[in-house]
């Protein structure tokens, strides 16, 4: 039996005189992602997108994976294809659909005629194709208002489509039409949430990480390697940047007080992660903080950081408690990534009283003991980068 998927697109439909731009990307995400299962042809017509195997011996659930990573789809389903007449609908709903019939217990039929040329009319499709059913399966009856299974059948304009359940899209809006953003990565559960969730609204990225060997190991920087392969599964390739911070740290260390060392660090990478993300073309940092959750995110804290950058900081998990984080990082599947135990720049050197309220002008005189600019260089010139795909 030949089948093909329908695509619904999201948010997208409200984008007026641009929707074409997005559907467009839409589009080529689409291909870049399925492209190494099979061969497709692509329709794009009525908000819906339909993918048809060029040949047959395409893996379906694999398809279907990778579509449920894409931005801009609010729902998809797999459909089975076949000629606009009764008898052969019918039969090929009894067919495509056995399994689930067979094991449900109630069931509606829900018919669309794009066709206006086909001989019967939407509820009368629907009546026929129910009263078949009926007759095949004495485990169903008919409920309309909250069936197990809805059979929806569909005239187009040159074959009938039949499908049996529509599955939830990732939502959103497509990768790339959204700019560019520079997303700060450490190893931890909130990072990689939160470049998901930039991810979502369009951006895409390039990932900043700050390794300090040799008091951070080559595995940390792995791990960062498998954090962004997740979170790039979901969006196009990112070029994964690793910043040497060593020096930064130890001079820090020796010269500022211990307990401004962490807002102090913080200062330094998005002075650098600037510097990087204008050289990458990207209008924004991303930082995976959320309010209150260690010294360095209270709000006071947060207001020393800020001013080391010109640049907007997006903080996506801000206001969400850590039980909802983790909840997108075990669906996201980097939680057990992260979760692996290397050490990260921010956890070596972290001082026992970190100050919750500390003062800018004290942060700021702290710092302006050491070379500023010589340390920022020095890191900028030593960074390594790789391009990581989902
Ligand atoms: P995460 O779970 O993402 O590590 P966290 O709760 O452990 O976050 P911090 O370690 O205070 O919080 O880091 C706050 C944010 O600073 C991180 O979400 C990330 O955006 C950035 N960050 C921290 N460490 C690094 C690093 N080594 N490289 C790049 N960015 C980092
Ligand atoms: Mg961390």
């Amino acid at each position: 039996m030949k089948e093909i998927i329908l695509i619904k697109i999201g948010e997208i439909v409200l984008k007026g005189l641009n929707r074409k731009n997005f559907e467009d990307k839409l589009i080529k995400n689409i291909k870049r992602k399925i492209s190494p299962l099979g061969e497709f042809e692509i329709k794009n017509q009525q908000s819906t997108i339909t993918l048809i195997p060029k040949n047959d011996d395409i893996d379906f659930d694999d398809v279907c994976y990778k579509i449920s990573k894409i931005f801009g789809i609010a729902a998809f389903s797999r459909a089975a294809i076949c000629e606009k007449e009764m008898s052969t609908i019918k039969e090929t709903a009894r067919e495509y659909l056995y399994k689930r019939l067979k094991t449900s217990k109630t069931f509606k039929v829900e018919s669309k005629r794009s066709d206006k040329k086909f001989s019967l009319k939407s509820p009368q499709i629907s009546a026929d194709v129910g009263e078949y059913i009926l007759e095949k399966f004495n485990n169903l009856t008919v409920d309309v208002h909250n069936p197990d299974i809805i059979i929806t059948v569909e005239i187009r304009d040159s074959f009938a489509y039949i499908r049996g359940e529509s599955l939830p899209g990732a939502g959103g809006i497509p990768v790339g039409t959204g700019g560019k953003a520079a997303v700060l990565i450490s190893g931890g559960i909130d990072s990689p949430v939160a470049s998901f969730m930039i991810a979502k609204r369009g951006v895409d990225l390039v990932a900043i990480h700050f390794a300090s060997p040799p008091y951070t190991s080559p595995r940390a920087e792995e791990k960062v390697k498998l954090l962004i392969e997740k979170v790039s599964s979901f969006a196009n390739r990112i070029e994964l940047i690793i910043v040497p911070f060593t020096k930064i740290q130890e001079e820090i260390k020796r010269g500022c007080p211990d307990e401004l060392f962490t807002i102090i660090m913080r200062r330094f990478m998005m002075r650098i992660s600037e510097v990087i993300a204008k050289n990458h073309q990207c209008f924004a940092l991303i930082t995976g903080e959320s309010l209150g959750q260690v010294a360095s995110q209270t709000i006071e804290a947060i207001a020393c950081t800020d001013p080391a950058t010109s640049m907007p900081v997006f903080r996506p998990l801000i206001g969400m408690d850590k039980d909802e984080i983790v909840l997108i990082s075990r669906k996201i599947e980097t939680f057990d990534i992260s979760i692996l135990p290397y050490e990260d720049c921010c956890t070596v050197f972290t001082p026992k009283h970190p100050k919750t309220k500390p003062v800018l002008s004290a942060v700021v005189e702290a710092e302006s003991k050491l070379s500023l600019e010589g340390l920022i260089n020095d890191a900028i010139l030593n960074i390594k980068s790789q391009i990581i795909y989902g």
